[in-house]
């Protein structure tokens, strides 16, 4: 399987995250991507190919305008504005919404409109990582429309707690909902995303929420007590013509060993099978794995090869999206581990 990369998802860093009252160093650093890279060197997945250049009108596709402007603007307003020496987070939110409809001047104002939560800030070259990020999506789902049987996007930052106009758990733009547009705008009928990462993948789901064209997937830790919290339940079904088009797998977080996680996997995959879709987008977090320090499944490293042997049993063009994953010794192994066990079967 090739992998598509980009070296531009180091220009995207952080110094804190805040979580439990404190300001901690981020789990999500560029180490993650060069551990996940190294592996498929050392282990010879396939080649790796440096992502093309797009228009900005496929990101566009999925997000709001003026949200994608705020990302592009933010570190030139907040550096006059507030201290450069700091990352750009919020601190406001209009929760009221008096002010949905128009744009806020003060970028303390515009963090508080874009940002679900504290869970995602922006540095001095965070835009050149994001788009990138986007732009290695793009660029798995051109190659298997072009005929690759597989595909690796090693995205980086995320995408899937990213909804159309909010940047949230260190996501931005939405990188499987991105690479699942282009595929129906390149003439796929239907799409389905299948996200496997520990988080409930809440903005994949809000931007195919109303949409038959895009069935999504998740299986992920119980929202009752895992980020996100507002999202994730087995009840959220989509809603219009996307009503039976989203399927919430929610999980224990501390019982969850492989013998639950397969039960989920054959559950989403029988989804997957009868609703015939054209491609498949999966959302690859290998935060489920036993030693992640912000998770509680109970995945181990075999696992990994188990998840990527039944996947090939849905005998789909696929592209595997990036996701998390913060054990950064184990986060190759884990990736790797997935894919090539997807590769030979
Ligand atoms: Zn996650």
């Amino acid at each position: 399987m090739k992998t598509i990369y980009s070296p531009k998802h180091s220009d995207h860093w952080l110094r804190f995250e805040y979580s439990g009252g404190q300001a901690k160093p981020c789990f999500e650093k560029p180490d993650r991507v060069e551990f996940v890279k190294r592996e498929i060197q050392s282990r010879n997945l396939g080649e790796i190919i440096l992502a093309d250049e797009f228009s900005i009108d496929y990101i566009l596709a999925v997000h709001d305008k003026s949200y994608i402007s705020f990302l592009q603007e933010c570190w030139a307003q907040w550096s006059s504005e507030m201290n450069p020496e700091l990352d750009a987070i919020a601190t406001v939110f209009d929760r009221q919404g008096f002010m949905s409809t128009s744009e806020p001047k003060s970028i303390e104002a515009r963090l508080g409109k874009y940002s679900a939560d504290l869970t995602a800030g922006l540095g001095p070259n965070s835009w050149n990582a994001i788009e990138s990020s986007a732009h290695v999506a793009l660029s798995g789902a051109q190659a298997v429309l072009a005929g690759e049987k597989s595909i690796f996007s090693l995205c980086r930052p995320a995408g899937h707690h990213a909804s159309e106009a909010l940047m949230a758990g260190y996501c931005y733009v939405n990188n499987a909902a991105v690479a699942a547009q282009y595929c129906l705008q390149a003439g796929c009928k239907k799409v389905a995303v299948l996200d496997i990462d520990y988080h409930h993948g809440n903005g994949t789901q809000s931007i195919f929420y109303d949409r038959p064209d895009v069935l999504v997937t998740s299986i992920h830790a119980d929202p009752d007590r895992e980020y996100p919290f507002f999202a994730g339940r087995e009840h959220e079904l989509g809603e219009g013509a996307g009503k039976g088009f989203n399927l919430n797998i929610p999980l224990a977080l501390s019982s969850t060993s492989w013998t639950e996680y397969q039960q989920a996997l054959h559950k989403s995959m029988d989804a997957i099978s009868t609703y015939q879709p054209d491609i498949l987008i999966v959302s690859l977090g290998v935060d489920t794995y036993e030693n992640d320090p912000i998770s509680h499944f109970k995945l181990n490293s075999n696992d990994f090869e188990r998840i990527g042997k039944l996947l090939a049993e849905l005998r789909l063009p696929s592209i595997f999206v990036f996701e998390g994953g913060y054990a950064v010794q184990e986060i190759g192994v884990n990736t790797v581990n997935v894919l090539q066990a997807f590769d030979s079967h």
